[in-house]
């Protein structure tokens, strides 16, 4: 299928076209022209799907064609997302997007200064990107009001409920309008995430596209058994190959990041740490320079991770196993975006070896062993 197929408007098409993009991904092809008609969607799929582009196209080209130019800027359209990251990657994706289109967006996220917010919003906007917290900061203090949207996605629902904000999710819903149209998108779908669909979508198009079980075809996988002291001569040792051209590397804790970022440093390798310690800015400054190749190595732990985009990141490094054989799926999700290769790579100690194995019961294979590198862990089971 094309674009052309879509019924989508022509400024959102040469959008499209300056991105590069040639043909819809499966979820844009199911759910653009659902939404379009005025439905409620539910969509499975992770980050990496172009899930983004399916609710923002369609979305923008309802703002503009339905616009009540009598109506001074209300906002029409709230995006909420579980992170600061994951709101500045969907706003910026709206902001290409809508070039030509004479919309004001916004976004609303903690850990900055509210000024530039609220003064953004006295000005009005259309579209305003928000994580829970700062939103009802606003709200409360009465920079916002949501009884003109039309229309509402809540992002990485799943996501949404391990970091604890149903209550705060529940206050904003209630704020806004029934007559609405309603968007849920979370990469698994749990008992959880399935009720809070059905108590929040009307009638629903589904779109189920990643049983999480299934990792990207384009990512090959690879497991290094290797003890917990030797990982980081380890990791040096992998990116000497030239091939590695990006690397995010996975700790599962905040110290545990800050470690091999100091380990790579002693080794003459220029990294930064990406976690909940860090201020908004630095981690924004950390992705920056990731995105711009000025560093080739990002260290992430999975909260903070959730969300980063990076175009044609090569590899996945799971320097510590995930103890949740889900995380190890969105993790190595990151990668084998958008028809590039992908490799992941993951070292595992002796005490990871159980992790290990449930990861193999959730993704039906065995990982590849690689036995030949120079810090091999011979273990006996
Ligand atoms: P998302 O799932 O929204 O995080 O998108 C993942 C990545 O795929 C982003 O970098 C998008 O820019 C890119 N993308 C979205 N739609 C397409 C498409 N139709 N073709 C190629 N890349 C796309």
């Amino acid at each position: 299928m094309k674009f052309e197929q879509l019924s989508l408007i022509e400024p959102l098409l040469q959008a499209i076209h300056k991105k590069g993009y040639l043909i819809p991904t499966p979820i844009q092809e199911k759910a653009i022209p659902a939404i379009l008609s005025g439905k409620d969607l539910f969509g499975v799929a992770q980050t990496g799907t172009g899930k983004t582009a399916a609710f923002a196209l369609p979305i923008l080209q309802l703002l503009t064609t339905e616009r009540d130019r009598t109506q001074r800027r209300n906002v029409r359209a709230l995006i909420l997302a579980p992170t600061r990251e994951l709101a500045s990657q969907i706003s910026e994706e709206f902001y290409v997007y809508s070039k030509g289109l004479n919309i004001k967006l916004l976004t609303v996220y903690g850990g900055v200064s509210q000024r530039p917010q609220t003064q953004a919003l006295q000005k009005g906007v259309d579209v305003m990107v928000a994580t829970p917290g700062r939103l009802l900061d606003l709200i409360q203090q009465g920079y916002i009001a949501l009884n003109k949207i039309e229309f509402f996605v809540l992002d990485e629902a799943d996501r949404m409920l391990d970091m604890g904000f149903i209550n705060d999710i529940k206050k904003i819903i209630a704020k806004l309008p029934n007559r609405r149209q309603t968007m849920l998108f979370s990469a698994t779908s749990s008992p959880e995430v399935k009720n809070m669909a059905s108590s929040l979508l009307d009638n629903p198009v589904t779109v189920n596209l990643a049983p999480v079980a299934s990792p990207p075809s384009l990512v090959s996988q690879k497991v290094y058994h290797v003890s917990q002291e030797n990982k980081k001569l380890l990791l040096a040792h992998v990116l000497q190959d030239e091939l590695v051209t990006q690397a995010l590397v996975f700790t599962r804790t905040k110290r545990g990041a800050e470690k091999v970022v100091k380990d790579l440093s002693r080794q003459g390798i220029k990294a930064d740490a990406i976690h909940g310690d860090k201020s908004q800015n630095a981690r924004e400054k950390a992705l920056k320079a990731f995105k711009n190749n000025s560093i080739r190595v990002l260290v992430a732990t999975d909260v903070a991770s959730r969300g980063i985009d990076v175009d044609r990141l090569s590899h996945v490094i799971n320097f510590e196993i995930p103890e949740e054989a889900e995380t190890y799926v969105h993790r190595i999700g990151r990668t084998g975006r958008a028809e590039h290769q992908g490799a992941a790579l993951s070292f595992c100690s002796g005490n990871e070896r159980m992790y290990l194995k449930n990861i193999h019961k959730l993704i039906k294979h065995q990982i590849d062993v690689v036995h030949s590198h120079p810090f091999v862990n011979i273990h006996k089971n």
